[in-house]
C-alpha cells in the first residue's frame, strides 16, 4: 500500500504499533514534531498517559477551550482530513471529555470517557470480543484492557463498532468510528491479531 502512517512517538508503546504495520508491509513515520505530520496519509496516537500526552502536546498556558494552540491543534487540523486511529490513552485524547482537568481531549470525537474507568493496572484484563466488522466469523476478538478508559457516552453519530461482552460491563462500547475516526479503549497493537491495523488501512 502506497501510504505512509505517523505514529505519535512522545509517549507511550509507539514502537509496537511500528512494528504491526511493518508486519503489513506499511510505511510509519515517528511523530514528534508538528513537521513531522507533513505529508503523511494518516495517524496513530498510541497507549501511554493521556495526562502527560496533554503536557507534552498543549504549550502551558497556551490557548482557550476553542483554540488550544500548539502541536494539539496541528494534530485537530490534520485530523478533520486524515485518518486518525486512537488506542486506549489516544482514544482519550480523541475524545470530547475524560472529566480530568489534566487531561486536554482533542474534542475530535463526540463521545466521553473516565479514565482508568475499569480499575488501575492490576485491573487490567483480556476479553473476547464479537467485531462484526473485522470478519468475526474466523474467529472472536482477543483485546488487551490496561488501565482503560470506559465509554460513558457517545453521540448520535458515533457508530459502535464493538461492546464488551463480560457481565461485569456488558454492552459498554470499546471500539468507536465517526467517519475518518477510530478510537478502541485496547490494544490491537499487543496482539499478533492485525485486523484491527486491517480495517484502519481500509479506511485510507
Ligand atoms: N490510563 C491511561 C490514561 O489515562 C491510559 C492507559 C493506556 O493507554 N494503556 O492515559
Amino acid at each position: 500500500m502506497n501510504i505512509s502512517i505517523g505514529i505519535l512517538s512522545l509517549q507511550g508503546d509507539f514502537p509496537k504499533h511500528e512494528e504491526a504495520f511493518r508486519r503489513l508491509e506499511v510505511r510509519t513515520r515517528q511523530v514528534r514534531t508538528e513537521g513531522d505530520l507533513d505529508g503523511l496519509s494518516g495517524l496513530v496516537i498510541p497507549g501511554g498517559e493521556s495526562t502527560t500526552l496533554s503536557r507534552l502536546l498543549i504549550p502551558a498556558f497556551a490557548g482557550t477551550p476553542d483554540s488550544i494552540g500548539g502541536f494539539a491543534e496541528r494534530l485537530r487540523d490534520f485530523a478533520t482530513a486524515h485518518p486518525v486511529w486512537g488506542t486506549c490513552a489516544g482514544m482519550i485524547l480523541l475524545c470530547k471529555d475524560a472529566g480530568d482537568a489534566r487531561v486536554t481531549c482533542l474534542g475530535l470525537l463526540d463521545a466521553e470517557v473516565i479514565r482508568n474507568g475499569y480499575g488501575g493496572q492490576v485491573h487490567s484484563f483480556e476479553t473476547d470480543l464479537a467485531i462484526p466488522s473485522l470478519n468475526e466469523k474466523v474467529k472472536p476478538f482477543r483485546a488487551v484492557f490496561i488501565r482503560a478508559p470506559r465509554v460513558t457516552k457517545v453521540g448520535p453519530d458515533v457508530e459502535v463498532l464493538a461492546r464488551l461482552d463480560d457481565p461485569r460491563f456488558h454492552g459498554e462500547p470499546v471500539m468507536l468510528r465517526r467517519g475518518n475516526l477510530l478510537a478502541t479503549s485496547f490494544h490491537p497493537e499487543l496482539t499478533d491479531d492485525l485486523r484491527v491495523q486491517q480495517y484502519f488501512l481500509e479506511m485510507f
